[in-house]
């Protein structure tokens, strides 16, 4: 198998699993429980706190650790709008979040909040003079993610933070896709709330965490006891937790040696399926993007047929979204960064991986030179 689709998930890296074992086995306790066995897992619980805040440049205290990047978008997006419901209701994100964040958005609007989703430019950026058109008095949050799940496209965070601090707005930004993949404190990026997922950096499933910057107005969304400072009740899942802080150290470790060799592979990826696929387009290559991901499209052939076509050859991509697979709907990405929805489901995504070797790439490039030729020659598009 070519594994050629980390962002949708990543396997679980050995030394990642040997620091969770023992959380798993022997030492089984619960996080709360007063007595020495339960302290053994509270303090493995705060290792693992203190080492995920040193690798993004935070303070401890300011990690909640949750059950997915699905969940860290929910309670901040939520959590923030029901802590400043009092003040406004007005919310501001863009048009090409993953659904984590948009339908969210849309659930709020069913509860009387007012959503702005701002437009994107071709490249799939957004435009910092259409945000700041936008925030009113009344605007209380502003989500926008750090870079995209279906192109890598790096959205300017660090301007955005500055423009919603100056009038005291709420910043949230969905770092699923950059957390263990870029050089440098993500708390740098001056973002209030970031969000993680520990599946997409070589850690467990079902396991993520938000950032909480000291002083930022939350909720909790999910109650019971007093859990993660009040903000997220239910046991820890502390082997979980334990893999995510092993998992997250050792990415932000080697980010800046992987990154460059990542960027080298994808543009020989892109450059060999330029050169032998009349017609190919790589969306977003205009704008900044994390080194791993590549966004194709197509003439005349479906997105859906040639991941399906590649997945004979063994080779795994995706048509974008994980979560979208089997949506015959043409991504909400492409579409908000003006493709046709001819174009949009012509489309597929390449995301390149820690072990990804130049043979694997230019067996895939060769692998889809075929595909596309093959679903050309019977195409009714
Ligand atoms: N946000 C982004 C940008 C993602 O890519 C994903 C997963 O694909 C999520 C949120 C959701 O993360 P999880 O799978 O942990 O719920």
């Amino acid at each position: 198998m070519i594994y050629l689709d980390h962002n949708a998930t990543t396997p679980l890296d050995r030394r990642v699993l040997d620091a969770m074992t023992p959380y798993l086995t022997e030492q089984w306790g619960n996080s709360s429980s007063p007595y020495r066995f339960g302290n053994q897992a509270r303090i493995a619980l705060e290792n693992a706190r203190a080492r995920v805040a040193a690798c993004i440049g935070a303070a401890a205290d300011e990690i909640v650790f949750c059950a997915s990047g699905t969940e860290a978008d929910n309670l901040a997006v939520r959590g923030v709008a029901a802590a400043l419901r009092e003040r406004g209701n007005h919310i501001v994100t863009s048009s090409v979040e993953h659904h984590a964040v948009l339908h969210t958005c849309r659930a709020l609007e069913a509860e009387g909040y007012r959503v702005t989703y701002l437009p994107v430019d071709r490249d799939g950026l957004v435009d910092i003079e259409e945000l700041e058109r936008n925030l009113t008095p009344g605007t209380i949050l502003v989500s926008v993610m750090h870079a995209n799940n279906e192109t890598g496209v790096l959205q300017p965070v660090g301007e955005i933070a500055r423009i919603a601090r100056e009038r005291g707005i709420v910043f949230h930004s969905d770092a699923v896709q950059t957390a263990g993949k870029l050089p440098g404190m993500l708390c740098h990026t001056g973002a209030d709330l970031l969000s993680f997922s520990a599946h997409k950096f070589y850690g467990p499933k079902g396991v993520g965490a938000l950032y909480v910057r000291r002083g930022t107005p939350l909720l909790a969304r999910i109650t019971g006891g007093p859990h993660e400072h009040g903000l997220r009740a239910g046991t820890e899942n502390v082997p979980g937790i334990v893999g995510l802080a092993a998992a997250l150290a050792l990415a932000v470790e080697s980010a800046g040696t992987e990154a460059p060799g990542s960027a080298r592979l994808r543009d020989r990826f892109e450059s060999l399926v330029l050169q032998t696929i009349p017609g190919a387009r790589i969306n977003g290559n205009g704008a900044p993007r994390v080194a791993n991901t590549s966004n194709l499209s197509f003439d005349a052939v479906d997105g859906e047929s040639i991941v399906l076509g590649l997945d004979l050859s063994g080779i795994c991509i995706s048509t974008g979204s994980a979560c979208s697979t089997g949506d015959p709907e043409p991504s909400h990405v492409l579409l908000a960064m003006g493709l046709s929805p001819k174009e949009a489901q012509g489309s597929v995504r390449v995301s390149l991986g820690r072990h990804t070797v130049a043979a694997e790439i230019d067996a895939a490039a060769s692998a889809l030179e075929r595909t596309v030729a093959r679903l050309r020659a019977i195409s009714s598009l």
